[in-house]
């Protein structure tokens, strides 16, 4: 079915004035990924706004971090019908009250205000969507469409993963609202990232009158963190960073205690496995009589790579942008997001999907405001091609 592009644009420009309210709603509606009542408060807002244009609405398990949830058009959470997913997450890295210091703000160039970019924007496009399509009627008005949207993935999507692998089962392809980066590019590959802490436990004792009585945690742990320095490849696409240490309880004490918070970045699975056995092993090396060694479960993100699955998605992104005479480039980004969990099942994923951004994570956070309509209408044209083409 061929589609008139400069319709759909005009569409999605005839619905300016409401992405903005509807964005300056939830960006003020602050959800900082430790605010858990903060988190859900917007949840049950997008859940009430979706009801309200026709979505049907799934919650997932409520955890410590709030509750993901799935908005799902002309399919059910519950059939089997193949469908196109589009990964968002409303949390955001800032904290409650930040509104009061910088209050959402708009002008014809660029919108501002925490988490406007990184990803409120995502979601706004996410749920009118589906509403541009039902004003385009037959048949673009029947694409199957679900939002998931995750509700912790600022810190890793520990509550949401297990939710996001299993809304993406009978998924066709994913497209991940994330931010475009700041020169338009959507994003065709990321990083995947573990976080983990290793504690060490030892024997405490007076340094002065009985210091061989002691066995020092900290020092176990600095042969540790020696032998950690060494897994690095950066030029292979893995690296391991040991980011926090404390330990120990005063100056004339053997320490009995001492951790270290680590994070891992990697291109592949196998990377990811190879530094995460290699710890292991390491800490095993490291075990003797008065030490115990503990290492927490790795949290964090598998990564998208460039599968030819991956490749021939963003091909036909790039189809629908053509017909928006938008020349579309991808870039290669080293943070990592939930789009890794979509591409390690195999799913066609690319992420970036959202309106323009940049500064994301800082006070300068910006989105691109005429973006907002564009990358809307390519994400309408995506989905029509997506949807026809897969099957
Ligand atoms: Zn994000």
């Amino acid at each position: 079915m061929q589609i008139n592009a400069a319709e759909v644009l005009k569409t999605c420009q005839s619905r300016k004035q409401d992405l903005l309210t509807f964005l300056e709603k939830i960006v003020m509606m602050e959800s900082g990924s430790r605010d858990v009542d903060d988190v859900n408060a917007l949840g049950d807002y997008l859940a009430g706004y979706a009801q309200q244009i026709g979505g049907s609405v799934l919650k997932g398990e409520t955890t410590e971090t709030g509750y993901p949830m799935s908005i799902s058009f002309h399919c059910t959470p519950y059939d089997k019908t193949r469908r196109i997913v589009l990964g968002c997450h409303r949390d955001t890295v800032f904290p409650h009250g930040t509104t009061v210091k910088r209050p959402f703000q708009a002008d014809a160039n660029r919108c501002h205000g925490p988490g406007c970019a990184d990803m409120k924007g995502g979601i706004t496009i996410g749920l009118f969507a589906p509403q541009i399509l039902q004003a385009l009627g037959e048949p673009f008005n029947r694409i199957p469409i679900e939002i998931v949207i995750s509700s912790d993935e600022e810190i890793g999507s520990p509550g949401s993963a297990g939710f996001i692998g299993h809304r993406c089962a009978n998924a066709k392809a994913a497209l991940f609202l994330e931010p475009a980066r700041p020169d338009g590019s959507v994003v065709a590959s990321r990083n995947g990232g573990s976080l983990f802490e290793i504690e060490v436990f030892g024997k405490a004792a007076h340094s002065g009158n009985q210091f061989l009585d002691g066995v020092s945690a900290i020092n176990c742990l600095a042969e540790i963190i020696a032998d950690l320095a060494k897994l690095s490849n950066d030029p292979e696409g893995y690296n391991l960073n040991v980011g926090l240490i404390s330990g120990g309880s005063g100056v004339y004490i053997v320490p009995d205690y001492a951790r270290a918070a680590i994070s891992t970045r990697f291109t592949t699975l196998q990377q990811r496995d190879f530094l995460l056995q290699s710890c292991r092993s390491i800490i095993e090396s490291h075990e003797k009589p008065g030490i115990k060694i503990t290492m927490s479960k790795p949290v964090g993100f598998l990564p998208m790579d460039k599968t030819p699955a991956n490749q021939a998605l963003l091909d036909l992104v790039r189809k629908a942008a053509d017909k928006l005479n938008l020349s579309l480039t991808s870039s290669d980004v080293r943070g990592p997001a939930d789009c890794g969990i979509a591409s390690c099942m195999g799913i066609p994923t690319l992420c970036g999907m959202g309106p323009v951004g940049g500064n994301l994570h800082t006070a300068l956070e910006y989105l691109d405001t005429e973006s907002l309509v564009e990358r809307l209408a390519l994400l309408c044209l995506s989905l029509i091609e997506i949807d026809s083409h897969y099957q």
